[in-house]
């Protein structure tokens, strides 16, 4: 876990979601496979031939934008499938509830995190497939707010989800921290904004922030 720029009035914690509220390889490669193929089966093509021209694109632009990541939903943009048409997709597609399941402990952390702060999903998930996934690790109950893909219409990493979630909490973006598994899509920008980061590896990491002594500034 790595800290950055931790607010002194920690109000807000934004999570993102997959790879960070729940570690789970399967239900991760699932997520990517399931958009590839449909595209491939779409473009009549293989998803190897799809995957390769994936990566091929994102590794280009990685290389020609100083090696930040290019999000699935921002590379299916240029292969001609729009953010509406993805957010379509990962609706039908994704069944949290056939991967995942009920994290107590997980429940109990933001349980705790929760009674002095504001607790949001950041995700580049659809808000439906959020509530879903939030339902099977019994967590759903516990954040004030969502901000999915299909709230701004804009993937991150970009400033519109981050700022939407502080204005939902009525605080400034200098009292949140974002919270995620991936540091060019759920810190960079959020630093940039003024924001605090930390950096997780997966859900185990979540776990420790129940602990005061591991966020103090
Ligand atoms: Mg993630």
């Amino acid at each position: 876990m790595q800290l950055y720029n931790i607010p002194e009035s920690l109000q807000a914690f934004l999570f993102d979601m997959d790879g960070t509220l729940y570690t789970n390889p399967a239900y991760m490669q699932f997520q990517i496979r399931s958009l590839i193929e449909r595209l491939a089966r779409l473009r009549g093509s293989s998803f190897e031939v799809m995957h390769g021209a994936i990566t091929a694109y994102q590794e280009t632009w990685a290389q020609t934008h100083s090696g930040q990541s290019l999000s699935l939903g921002n590379t299916f943009v240029h292969f001609g499938i729009s953010i509406a048409e993805s957010i379509r997709w990962r609706e039908e597609l994704y069944e949290p509830g056939a991967y995942l399941k009920a994290d107590p402990k997980l429940w109990e952390t933001l349980n705790r995190l929760g009674a002095a702060h504001a607790l949001v999903v950041v995700t580049n998930n659809p808000v439906l497939v959020a509530r879903k996934t939030l339902a099977a690790l019994g967590v759903g109950d516990l954040f004030q707010w969502i901000i999915g893909l299909d709230t701004c219409l804009v993937s991150k990493p970009h400033a519109a989800p981050f700022l939407k979630a502080a204005a939902l909490c009525h605080v400034s973006p200098s009292a949140c921290v974002s919270v995620g598994d991936r540091y060019e899509m759920d810190i960079a920008l959020p630093l940039a904004l003024g924001m605090g980061g930390i950096l997780v590896d997966g859900v185990a990491d979540v776990y420790q922030l129940g602990h005061e002594e591991s966020i103090s500034a």
